[in-house]
């Protein structure tokens, strides 16, 4: 039995837990945003009068649809897909689509929970939501995910627009889809606007968009690390998990920043290059060939080829970035990660980390970054992607790398002063939690019931 020791906090959550059991991912976000919040709702009694925490807990609606579509042996296949609309108090619902065949109503709920608060953090006008499809866009041709990506807007161009909410790319998610499902929505609708973020830079998508989650995710860690522990990224061996748009970015700004990237992952297997992943191998497999990690190992001969992806969390560094997916940390791992001497930990995956394991760095004193906080950089690139397509001007490349960075560096203040503030010093989940909770419920507030 879970208990927050706050009695409006343990009814709130045995209620979600009634009414969304089963839904294992959906109450793990929610159990790890309200263990930060006992300070919050102590100080104010105005949440639990208004019915804040119901409120903010549970989806504003859900849409889930069928998606036929017809492989290239004119096979008709079904999916599911999802738009989960979390909560629009601070701007249009906001946040990415997966397409994993992993997907489930009850990884959509966590994700557009999560996109609430972290939406919230980086101050600029955008709600929680997020979306996608077990379909799973692995091994199938273009034509294949052309057709699935038009049959999944068929339905969900009703469902969206550009002051109420706007889809970007996740798990599964890059350009190709983006452009096959922006092309459908124009096409239905007769209209060009800003309804999709990561659009290609010539059809309105932001520079920077690609790297920003990767870029965000270094600016926060190095900011963290030298406002905690006066250290910085240069010089480092670092570990990243995943070979996807957040990992490579990641690698590709661990680079610049001066530390040395020495293994990455994918579903399969990780690869270790004792001298640095070369990103320029990396990126071709990974992104122009949509190869298996594997084939690193073949072209990079002193690199290492181990087939067990989860062993990543093995190899000896100072930084650690999990960036694959939920839940892939564990407290074995995260027991190896401190044995090997590692001093930093930054999620740019959502809750990679499993809680066990997130108490432990906590308890050791390893500086951790939480995912709502440290991955934010991509949804803040996509809000000025909004920005720049509503002003009909697109902004240079280091404008809106500079105004990443910034939002980045607040990001993090937010949260450690939040830690401060409400008597967690240093606590980043709870600063982040508590800081994005603050705004969204604020505005509820201001906006009455009904
Ligand atoms: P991609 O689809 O580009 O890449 C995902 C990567 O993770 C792939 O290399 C995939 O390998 C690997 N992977 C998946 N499952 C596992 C596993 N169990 N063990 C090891 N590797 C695995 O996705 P993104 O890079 O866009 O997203 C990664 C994470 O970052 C997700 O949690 C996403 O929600 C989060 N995120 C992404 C943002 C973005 O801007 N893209 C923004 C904020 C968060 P394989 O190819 O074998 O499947």
């Amino acid at each position: 039995m879970t208990s927050f020791n706050n009695d409006y906090l343990d009814e709130v959550y045995g209620d979600i837990s009634r009414r969304n059991s089963g839904q294992k991912e959906f109450l793990q976000a929610v159990r790890e945003v309200f263990g930060s919040l006992r300070p919050v709702v102590e100080k104010d009694e105005r949440y639990q009068k208004a019915a804040i925490l119901e409120r903010i807990s549970d989806y504003e609606r859900t849409v889930i649809f069928q998606v036929p579509w017809m492989d290239d042996n004119e096979k008709v296949h079904v999916n599911r897909g999802f738009r989960i609309q979390f909560n629009s108090a601070i701007g249009p619902y906001k946040g990415g689509l997966r397409f994993h065949k992993a997907v489930t109503l009850s990884v959509m709920k966590f994700l557009a929970f999560e996109q609430t608060f972290k939406n919230s953090l980086t101050g600029l006008p955008m709600g929680g939501g997020k979306g996608g499809s077990d379909f799973h866009p692995k091994g199938k041709s273009d034509m294949e995910v052309m057709r699935f990506c038009q049959s999944y807007m068929n339905e969900l161009f009703r469902h969206i627009g550009e002051d109420t909410d706007i889809p970007a790319g996740d798990i599964g998610v890059g350009s190709r889809e983006i452009g096959y499902m922006f092309g459908r929505y124009r096409r239905i609708n007769n209209k060009f606007s800003g309804v999709i973020t990561g659009k290609s830079t010539s059809t309105g998508g932001s520079l920077v968009r690609t790297q920003a989650t990767g870029y965000g995710l270094m600016y926060f860690t190095e900011e963290m690390m030298r406002a905690m522990s006066g250290q910085s990224v240069s010089g480092k061996t670092a570990v990243v998990s995943g070979s996807g748009n957040v990992a490579v970015y990641a690698a590709e700004k661990l680079g610049q920043m001066g530390a040395r990237t020495v293994a990455m992952s994918d579903s399969e297997g990780y690869v270790y290059d004792p001298k640095g992943i070369d990103l320029d191998i990396m990126k071709e497999i990974k992104e122009a060939r949509r190869e298996r990690i594997s084939a690193y190992a073949e072209r990079v001969s002193r690199a290492e080829y181990h087939p067990n992806s989860a062993d990543i969390w093995s190899v000896p560094c100072q930084i650690a970035l999990p960036c694959a997916t939920q839940n892939e940390l564990n407290l074995a791992d995260a027991k190896k990660l401190i044995a090997n001497g590692v001093i930093v930990v930054s999620e740019g995956a959502n809750m990679p980390s499993t809680p066990e394991a997130v108490d432990l760095f906590h308890e050791k004193g390893i500086l951790f970054g939480p995912a709502k906080a440290a991955n934010a950089g991509g949804v803040a690139c996509s809000g000025l992607e909004m920005s720049q397509n509503s002003s009909r001007r697109p902004w240079s490349f280091e404008l809106v790398d500079d105004r990443l960075k910034e939002i980045m560096l607040d990001i993090f203040q937010k949260s450690y002063e939040a830690s401060k503030e409400y008597g967690r010093e240093g606590n980043l989940v709870d600063g982040a939690n508590i800081a994005g909770f603050l705004k969204v419920a604020e505005s509820m507030l201001w906006q009455g019931i009904g």
